[in-house]
């Protein structure tokens, strides 16, 4: 093995990005392993829970979401949840070995009232109880995302989702620009940027790359960096969209970790379709957390996900375990 050091680099060519998603599946995943091993600790995986603060009526018109007013749905709009509710989830989610909890509330865009205010509570009684708090909330502003650093935020997600070319495909009510222009926001402060995007929307690879290509050129890159698989369901504009086979997630993966040695590699929407190999081929492509529930529910209520203790006794099946 060369004991060559990758080195971060954020200028990444859009060639670049190419040659490396088009290599042949194994050389991809062994130099992405090799990579991984250089950055990380490979037999550390980070347990996050998803819970959902606010459910549904979202005006904005995601074609994947479950939670958009634009699409039907089996999701019940839920207002936005008390903060005791909140924080007694974060102390079972911290039980069962979870470190990280993202609060996400169907918004188009935070506003400033009373809600934002509970949310601060939030994220200071889940600070509180030790846990690193992410939070998603839709746009906001610097000002906002000072407050909410003050509040002892760690990282605030705004997914690319796609690449900027097939973005109007997905979403009309916002542009690529606009996502930016959050993140731009988030970067004011000392928040850290959770920042990834969703596959098997019907984008091409081009638009794959396109993807990776961003992320691996926003400078600094973001600390995490979510790989979601579409969460089909009746009703949805996507529900004919093409399976996603899982050696295409591997290849997300492995592109990512090559791409931002760094950043942990989150295998998030789409792991209950996954074995517990073709999770183990992500891992060992670079993925280093995965999001795990008590409810077995991810975020937008449609896609499952394995609830702690079989996530635990896989990783232990895999010599893993779960980051303290
Ligand atoms: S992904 Fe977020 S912004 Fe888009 S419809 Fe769903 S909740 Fe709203």
């Amino acid at each position: 093995m060369s004991n060559q050091v990758a080195t971060v680099r954020t200028d990444w060519t859009r060639a670049e990005v190419e040659e490396i998603y088009s290599r042949g599946l194994l050389d991809l995943v062994n130099a992405a392993a090799h990579i991984h091993r250089e950055f990380h600790d490979p037999t550390e995986i980070q347990m996050c829970q998803l819970i959902s603060i606010k459910t549904g009526g979202c005006p904005e018109d995601c074609s994947y979401c479950s939670q958009s007013v634009h699409n039907e749905s089996p999701v019940m709009v839920e207002p936005l949840m008390p903060l005791d509710e909140v924080l007694a989830v974060a102390r079972r989610a911290k039980r069962n070995g979870v470190t990280r909890l993202c609060m996400g509330a169907a918004w188009r865009e935070a506003k400033d009232n009373a809600q934002f205010e509970r949310v601060l509570d939030m994220v200071r009684g889940v600070n509180d109880i030790g846990l690193e708090v992410c939070a998603t909330l839709g746009m906001i502003t610097p000002k906002q995302a000072e407050r909410l650093a003050e509040a002892g935020l760690y990282a605030y997600n705004h997914n690319l989702d796609t690449s900027e070319e097939f973005y109007s495909e997905v979403i009309t009510t916002r542009t690529y620009q606009d996502r930016l222009d959050t993140i731009e926001a988030v970067r004011t402060t000392d928040l850290t940027v959770c920042c990834g995007g969703i596959i098997g929307m019907g984008e091409g690879d081009s638009d794959r790359i396109g993807l990776l290509h961003r992320l691996a050129t926003l400078d600094p890159h973001p600390e995490s960096v979510p790989i979601n698989v579409l969460a089909k369901y009746e009703g949805s504009k996507l529900e004919s969209a093409d399976e996603v086979d899982a050696t295409e997630t591997v290849r997300m993966v492995a592109v990512a970790r090559i791409l931002m040695p760094e950043s942990v590699v989150r295998l998030s929407a789409g792991r209950d379709k996954m074995s517990e190999s073709d999770q183990a081929m992500c891992f060992l492509a670079g993925a280093n957390s995965i999001f795990s529930s008590e409810r077995n529910m991810m975020l937008t209520s449609v896609s499952e996900c394995a609830d702690h203790a079989t996530d635990k006794a896989m990783l232990a099946s895999l010599g893993l375990r779960a980051r303290d």
